[in-house]
């Protein structure tokens, strides 16, 4: 009878074991195969918060998503060459493209500022763009701009200069505001002047300077057949470091119209017995995006004379003189963009 008793019991209890163990087993399949109660907790610091923060005063080893858990470790520089290249791509012209499109395809950029997360970016590069009524270019400039440098690795900012009213154009005191007003929010190693019809072809052309020459990022475009102009030709796309712009003064501010201020920046940079660079033909290749002389850019009939001066009036006529009214600077997600008044030509 007892013993009858003990092996019913065990009999019980093992049946009991038995159950308890599949219900846990089927618990555990459920956990995995969701992958609900087995999600990585983010781990991020709440100072963290801001991209600013987060990717200037933190260190942040980052390579994925930021929900999974990471070490945080000192970010190394990036490579001399970014493993991101992709070398001659034909730019394209999608006609229905929009600003939202090119906004949603760049969430990383806000206040038309990026950094790289994975690495800590070799310079610090501001673009200036010189604009007045050329929206449409400017959308295909930022579409295609933006990936581009970012596949490049720098930390980068993009400035607009747009020039409020109708007098004569102004592009190369464009340029000076745009460098004065950069440097109100970072002191940028690097400044690229950019033509906002000018589209690169090629990535391995890198929007960093060279600490000892100024630098001519093109060569050639589609519309001279990829040819260099003339040897001492300076225009549409140019990068200096601070010191190189400073000690050259910027651009002169007396051109008004179309021609021969990039010229003028040539023969400063000349004066300062520097010699300017370009990466190869087949690098330094751009596609320039069709247009007609805008009509409140005549070709300016001083130029040649001015173009004599310049050793008299660099000292004198540049960023050190640069008078403007800023009337807005507005934080879009994809660029600066700031409105000023440069006044108008003076007779
Ligand atoms: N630009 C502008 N609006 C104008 C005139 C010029 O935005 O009404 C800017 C724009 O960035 C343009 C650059 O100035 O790419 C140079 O002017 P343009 O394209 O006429 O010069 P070119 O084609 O002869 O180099
Ligand atoms: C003008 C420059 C221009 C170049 C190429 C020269 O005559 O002075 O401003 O960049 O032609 O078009
Ligand atoms: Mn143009």
């Amino acid at each position: 009878m007892w013993f009858c008793l003990a092996v019913g019991d065990h009999l019980y209890r093992g049946r009991y074991f038995l159950l308890s163990f599949l219900l846990v087993l089927v618990l555990v399949s459920i956990a995995i195969f969701s992958g609900e109660t087995l999600k990585i907790i983010p781990v991020y610091p709440a100072t963290m918060q801001t991209r600013k923060d987060n990717l200037m005063d933190q260190p942040d080893n980052r390579t994925s998503t930021p929900d999974q858990l990471y070490i945080p470790t000192q970010k190394g520089e990036c490579p001399v060459e970014s493993p991101l290249l992709q070398g001659l791509v034909k730019p394209s012209f999608e006609s229905s493209l929009t600003l939202k499109n090119v906004e949603n395809e760049n969430k990383g950029v806000s206040d038309g500022e990026y950094e790289p997360s994975g690495c800590t970016a070799r310079q610090s590069v501001a673009i200036i763009i010189p604009h007045r009524r050329r929206e449409t270019h400017l959308i295909y400039f930022l579409y295609h701009l933006h990936p581009f440098l970012q596949r490049q690795q720098l930390h980068y900012a993009i400035y607009v200069v747009n020039q409020a009213g109708d007098a004569t154009f102004n592009r190369a005191k464009l340029m000076n505001v745009g460098y004065l007003e950069a440097l109100k929010d970072h002191s940028w190693d690097c400044f690229i002047f950019h033509d906002v019809d000018l589209i690169p072809e090629n990535d391995k052309n890198v929007y960093i300077c060279d600490d000892n020459r100024p630098k001519h990022l093109i060569f050639g475009k589609n519309s001279t057949g990829y040819q260099l102009p003339y040897p001492t030709n300076f225009g549409g796309v140019t990068a200096l470091t601070r010191e190189q712009f400073q000690k050259v003064n910027g651009f002169p501010n007396i051109y008004w119209g179309w021609g021969g201020e990039d010229d003028d920046l040539y023969t400063r940079v000349r004066l300062q017995k520097m010699k300017i660079v370009r990466p190869p033909a087949n690098v330094a290749r751009y596609t320039m995006m069709f247009h007609k002389r805008d009509s409140g850019n005549k070709k300016n009939p001083n130029r040649a004379w001015l173009m004599q001066k310049t050793h008299s009036l660099m000292k004198t006529d540049g960023i050190n003189s640069c008078s403007y009214t800023t009337l807005s600077v507005e934080r879009l997600l994809l660029y600066v963009n700031v409105t000023v008044d440069i006044g108008k030509p003076q007779s």
